[in-house]
């Protein structure tokens, strides 16, 4: 599969002057729940409504979904509001269920774009049709399985087809549900400009607090839309309670939301960005200068401790170096987060060198 202007055609159908939003509830619970809100955002910036049927659940014993009759009330709500109807499927059974009852939009959910069996399944359960199909990342950070199948559903014959951006699973704590990991759907989109691709705030921060500043992030990356969770009493939705909006904070949020343009012709904009990338280039280049000359410090590391026959790892050096810099960093306005990365990084490389020295028989 490469990439192609018609990758995007889908979206630009919908003529919309601001991104796509899909929202609903995370579960579709009652035939009321479903209707409520599809009548609560019928006049918004919302084109696709998305309600979950089938509910992937990490441990047995949750609200599993409602089945086959909740297409039903997706079908009465698409007739009273127009607004399209999307639900995530995970086999066969589902996607033909799903286009019995003419839901508008497929997606398939983090935990099945793991899987290429069941990926397959769906594709072929799917195939030639004209449907929507937008796909989940895969819960673990593998663009590969990620675009693996977007590829599935491509060779499937389905022509309209996006990413959906949900974050990924992380044993460490953070302050997301799942962790962003930006540079992967970055590369996603360096490498198709022209697949839509969608950003999942609730499911990345799991927290409605955060929803509108992941979803400017997303849109200052210029992501083509979003998929909200909206529920009229979120404290008592049947899933992912602590993530959900009302419809009137949803409409806020995209009061709130900036798109900014792509680019900008002016000269004024141009000279000042000129400027400023000539500066970065500078800064960038002694950044490299400087990271070489540790490196070389780090060889004649690596031959005193040969020389004295030292292991290589010491521990408590280390968490020295890392308390010092995060202090130090956070006085330049440096997040916790980057110095970590970035010293684990330079470390790894340090000890690269160290190896190489400490192990070469040549002898110095
Ligand atoms: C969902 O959208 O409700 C869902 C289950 O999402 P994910 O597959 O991203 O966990
Ligand atoms: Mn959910």
């Amino acid at each position: 599969m490469e990439n192609n202007k018609d990758l995007h055609n889908w979206l630009d159908d919908f003529k919309l002057t601001h991104p796509l939003v899909i929202a609903g509830p995370c579960s579709a619970e009652t035939e009321e729940q479903v209707l409520r809100i599809a009548h609560e955002l019928k006049d918004s910036d919302v084109s696709i409504y998305r309600a979950g049927i089938w509910k992937p659940r990490t441990r047995p014993g949750g609200f599993e979904g409602v089945g086959a009759i909740g297409l039903k009330w997706m079908q009465k709500a698409k007739a009273e509001t127009g607004l399209l109807m999307a639900t995530e499927v995970a086999n066969a059974a589902h996607v033909k269920l799903a286009l019995e009852h003419d839901i508008d939009v497929l997606w398939i959910g983090a935990r099945t774009t793991v899987n290429p069996f069941a990926v397959q399944e769906i594709a072929d359960a799917l195939q030639n049709t004209d449907k929507i199909v937008l796909i989940k990342n895969p819960v673990n950070p593998d663009l590969s399985l990620w675009l693996g199948g977007v590829e599935r559903l491509y060779n499937a014959g389905i022509k309209k087809l996006g990413v959906i951006h949900r974050g990924f699973s992380t044993y460490e704590k953070t302050k997301y549900r799942n962790i962003p990991e930006w540079q992967i759907a970055i590369e996603l989109q360096n490498k198709f400009p022209d697949l839509p691709l969608i950003i999942d705030p609730s499911h990345i921060t799991g927290n409605r607090e955060m929803i509108f500043e992941v979803a400017q992030e997303a849109l200052d990356l210029n992501y083509d839309g979003m998929i909200i969770e909206t529920h009229f009493d979120p404290d008592n939705a049947w899933s992912d309670a602590a993530q959900q909006v009302t419809p009137a904070v949803l409409k806020q949020i995209f009061r709130d939301l900036k798109v900014r343009k792509q680019d900008d012709e002016t000269d004024d904009y141009n000279n000042k960005m000129t400027k400023l990338r000539a500066n970065i280039d500078v800064l960038d280049s002694n950044l490299l200068d400087l990271l070489g000359k540790r490196m070389k410090v780090a060889d004649e590391i690596g031959k005193v401790k040969k020389d004295k026959n030292v292991a290589i790892l010491q521990n408590t050096r280390w968490n020295e170096i890392l308390g010092k810099m995060i202090s130090e960093g956070e006085k330049k306005g440096l997040s916790e987060e980057f110095v970590l990365k970035m010293f684990k990084a330079i470390h790894q490389e340090s000890i690269n060198h160290q190896e190489k020295v400490v192990n070469s028989t040549i002898k110095n």
